[in-house]
């Protein structure tokens, strides 16, 4: 049985590669560039840090990269969740619907902006959000599904649009689809779209770790609702004098970097589908280990690379690979992430009573080594090779299923 999910192993050996690569820290001379025109265009007292032409640059490129009407710019992804969440307004007994498999970041908003978050399972093959089990815990009070694109797999949108219409609330109609593609930036959904272009809002994160970043921090939402749009700008530059604002703007060298970004975006992707892909090939044919799908088309992103061990090694065993790996060859690794009740005691507090077994037993079978296409190919194979061996050893010591 699982032991206690979020045991992360406190090796204090020197890893040759890293337990969480920042994907985003690929930066070329492109990007050097267009921040050191920045920094020279910014020297004049009379100016300054002024000028909003490239953020709306950059937003108006990411609208029709994500082939959304709208993208708002903002200094980070879980701002942008956040102020997102705030637009509904909720009332008390408002319910938010999220997968407990998942980034804290996406449940803390829901609680902070008044929302009873309802921990919902994930499907076992894709850790994304399970339709049929979201299904069972709508109610009348259910004012969005939040669903996340995790570890960079496409969620298909469409059953949960459907749920929705299926479910309305008495006053405010169908709950609301927000996506969550801090980690999806670049995707394409089961439905032929790019991230970003289905749902009523979908947040983007660059922070360090994501697929781009604007130099470690930065966020974006995309939406084809003019009036969400509207009231997000408002909100994120002290209400433009007519409501309640705060300041949560991307700077203009953000911006400037951001596009360089993008515009690399997809090459970034596809070496890290292919480094993947490569990953899923020397590791096959291992008996205790569960890979990741493997999905055509930009559907996976592989932002983490997750392996699942055994359910007879789940946390204990699971525990034990990821030290080995990281004391004997090097090889760091992370459970991105265990669930978020029991990882956070703010989020436990708030989700009393509520488990979500499948999520439990999947995080305390997850570890996910690092990957990133600018380890080389040498190196690679190594990995691979360590993680062949180490799961044999530990093979030895605990029985399989
Ligand atoms: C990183 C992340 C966020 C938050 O983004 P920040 O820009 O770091 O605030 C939200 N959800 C998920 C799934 C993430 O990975």
């Amino acid at each position: 049985m699982p032991t206690d999910a979020t045991t992360v192993p406190r090796s204090r050996a020197p890893r040759r590669w890293p337990d969480e690569p920042a994907q985003g820290g690929w930066y070329t001379d492109a990007e050097t560039a267009a921040a050191q025109k920045m920094l020279d265009e910014s020297r004049s007292w009379r100016t300054g840090w002024r000028n909003k032409d490239l953020v709306a640059a950059f937003e108006e490129a990411f609208a029709q990269a994500t082939r959304a009407r709208h993208a708002i710019a903002f200094n980070g992804g879980g701002t942008a969740l956040e102020m997102v969440l705030r637009c509904l307004e909720m009332q008390p007994g408002d319910q938010v619907v999220s997968c407990a498999l998942n980034f804290v970041g996406t449940h803390l908003p829901v609680i902070h902006q008044g929302g009873d978050l309802v921990l919902a399972e994930p499907d076992p093959l894709t850790l994304n959000l399970d339709p049929a089990d979201v299904e069972h815990r709508l109610t009348d009070r259910t004012r969005a599904i939040v669903v996340t694109h995790w570890n960079g797999l496409a969620a298909d949108l469409r059953p949960f649009l459907d749920l929705a219409e299926r479910h309305p609330h008495p006053h405010h109609g169908p709950p609301v689809v927000i996506v969550d593609a801090a980690r999806a930036a670049g995707g394409i959904t089961p439905a032929g779209l790019p991230v970003g272009a289905e749902g009523w809002a979908t947040i983007f994160s660059f922070e360090t770790k994501k697929l781009m970043t604007t130099f470690g921090q930065g966020g974006m939402v995309t939406t084809g609702d003019a009036r969400l749009a509207d009231r997000l700008r408002r909100l994120r530059t002290y209400g433009l004098s007519q409501e309640w604002g705060t300041n949560q703007q991307l700077s203009k060298i953000q911006a400037a970097v951001g596009l360089v970004q993008l515009g690399r975006l997809d090459e970034m992707n596809a070496a890290r589908i292919a480094r993947a892909h490569e990953r899923t090939r020397l590791l096959h044919g291992i008996e205790h280990l569960t890979l990741p799908p493997e999905l055509d088309g930009g559907r996976h992103l592989y932002y983490r690379y997750n392996l699942l061990v055994p359910a007879s090694w789940a946390g204990a065993g699971r525990d034990a690979l990821m030290e080995l790996l990281a004391d004997r060859y090097g090889l760091g690794s992370i459970i991105n992430d265990p669930v978020t009740y029991t990882g956070h005691d703010y989020i436990r507090a708030h989700t009393d009573g509520q488990a979500c077994p499948r999520a439990e037993a999947l995080a305390a079978r997850l570890l996910c080594p690092c990957l990133h296409p600018q380890i080389p190919a040498d190196e690679e194979r190594e990995i691979c090779d360590a993680i062949r061996r180490a799961t044999d050893e530990i093979a030895r010591t605990f029985a399989t299923t």
